[in-house]
Parts: structure tokens; C-alpha cells; sequence
């Protein structure tokens, strides 16, 4: 009985996750890094438990994140919300000029040759300038993303761990949890939104005001409500909250 009151709790609410930092460690390239397999089980069982409302939200493209995520494929947001998945299928993506993005492709290849160490990811409407393995390289780099989106209003510059990223201006993880908030099976549901990055704020404050729950991993200013450590850590709540042992309701923000 307590068990079955359990589900029924844990169904009164939508999950997000974002990726790199939160459901996998960060490694020297984005290529590197993975899901452990356990961690996918656990997934798993919650998306069925949730019926569904489990969404990924990440910077990658939607091709990464199914990659990264397999055999899951369900409602996501990639390249931070410029691309949607909602769980039927439908998919919405952001329309950019591709002249623009040639010729910022075009800037940013030349620019960034004399750099040793800089790695420029092409994320088909998005843009990211590794720094990790220069990272003296990373105050030049921010004038040059800044430079790019002078010239190109439509994109603006988003901070992250070693990275730089240029994406569509109109688009934000606030806005793409709220949009798939209004699609089946996540209407009426409460938010949880975990992240651990500068990009994931967005998500924060949406899900904060809808006295959802924000989860942040690791230290750093933030508007989340909650904190875990560390990714192991989360992979252990995770664990318990496929379970069914953890009592969402006692984290709410009210
Ligand atoms: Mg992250």
C-alpha cells in the first residue's frame, strides 16, 4: 500500500534532466563522455513509472542525446531547446538563416586556427568553442563569440563549463521544459529539473515558479532550490527514485 502511494506521488510529477555534469561526468571531449549502463536502467523504470513524463534537456543535438540515452527515446530538448521532441513524436525546431550560419562557421574556422587546443563543435544551428584543453585561450574566445553575435542578433553567446556556446538567441531550457510541460504526458504534472551548468538557470527559474523542484549538481551560484554534490550522488537518488523510496512532496518549494 505504501508502495502503490508511492507511484501514485511519484506520478504527479514530470522529470528533466539535463546530461554532461548532471547524468554523466564531464570528460576532456564531449565525444568521451557516457551514460553509465546501470544509470540507464534506472531511467528506465522511471520513465515507465512516470508513464512517460521524462524528458532530457541538453545542449547536444537530439541525435546525441538518443545516442547517449539508447534504447530511450522519448520527449527531449536539444541544443538548448532549439530542438523539441514531445513523446508522440512531433518535433519543433528553430529556424535560422543558413547563410548566417555559413558564414559564422566560415568566421569562426578561421578564427580560431592559430589557437592550439580550441575545438569548435558545429551543432547544426549552434556553435561551441571548447576551451579544455586551452584554457588560457577562453577571454579571446569570449570576444570572439561576443564579435559573432554583434554582427548576427539572432544568436547570443551562452557560457558553460570550458565551452562557449553561440545558439539561437530565442531559445533557453526555461523555455524548452515549459513548452513540453504543455504537451501529453506532462500537462498538470509538477516539474523537477535537474542540471548542474550556467545554461541550466533557465530551467531553474521556470521550474521555481512553478513551485517545482530545482536540483543543481555540484557548488557554484545558483537559483535551484536543491543541491546534490555530485554526479555519483545523483546516480544513488536516482537509483532510490526509480525505486520509488524517495518522497518527492518533502522537497517542494512552497
Ligand atoms: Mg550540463
Amino acid at each position: 500500500m505504501n508502495e502503490l502511494r508511492q507511484i501514485c506521488r511519484q506520478n504527479d510529477y514530470a522529470f528533466f534532466f539535463d546530461i554532461d555534469g548532471t547524468l554523466a561526468t564531464l570528460q576532456a571531449t564531449p565525444e568521451a563522455v557516457s551514460i553509465p549502463a546501470p544509470v540507464i536502467t534506472h531511467l528506465t523504470l522511471l520513465t515507465q513509472n512516470l508513464s512517460g513524463a521524462l524528458a532530457f534537456v541538453s545542449g547536444r543535438p537530439l541525435s546525441q542525446i538518443d545516442e547517449l540515452t539508447y534504447p530511450l527515446r522519448g520527449a527531449a530538448a536539444g541544443i538548448h531547446g532549439a530542438e523539441i521532441r514531445t513523446l508522440n513524436g512531433e518535433l519543433i525546431a528553430t529556424r535560422v538563416d543558413p547563410q548566417q550560419l555559413c558564414e559564422i562557421d566560415q568566421q569562426l574556422s578561421r578564427d580560431i586556427e592559430p589557437m592550439p587546443g580550441v575545438r569548435l563543435e558545429k551543432k547544426s544551428i549552434a556553435f561551441a568553442l571548447h576551451y579544455r584543453q586551452a584554457p588560457t585561450a577562453q577571454q579571446a574566445l569570449h570576444e570572439l563569440a561576443n564579435t559573432i553575435v554583434k554582427r548576427y542578433p539572432d544568436f547570443k553567446v551562452q557560457a558553460g563549463k570550458c565551452v562557449w556556446e553561440i545558439k539561437p538567441r530565442a531559445c533557453d531550457k526555461g523555455k524548452a521544459i515549459s513548452y513540453l510541460m504543455q504537451t501529453s504526458p506532462f500537462i498538470g504534472r509538477i516539474p523537477v529539473f535537474i542540471g548542474d551548468d550556467m545554461t541550466d538557470e533557465a530551467g531553474f527559474q521556470y521550474v521555481n515558479r512553478q513551485q517545482g523542484i530545482s536540483i543543481k549538481i555540484g557548488c557554484g551560484e545558483s537559483e535551484a532550490t536543491h543541491r546534490i554534490d555530485n554526479v555519483t550522488q545523483l546516480y544513488q537518488w536516482l537509483d532510490q527514485l526509480a525505486n520509488n523510496n524517495i518522497n518527492l512532496d518533502t522537497m517542494r518549494s512552497v
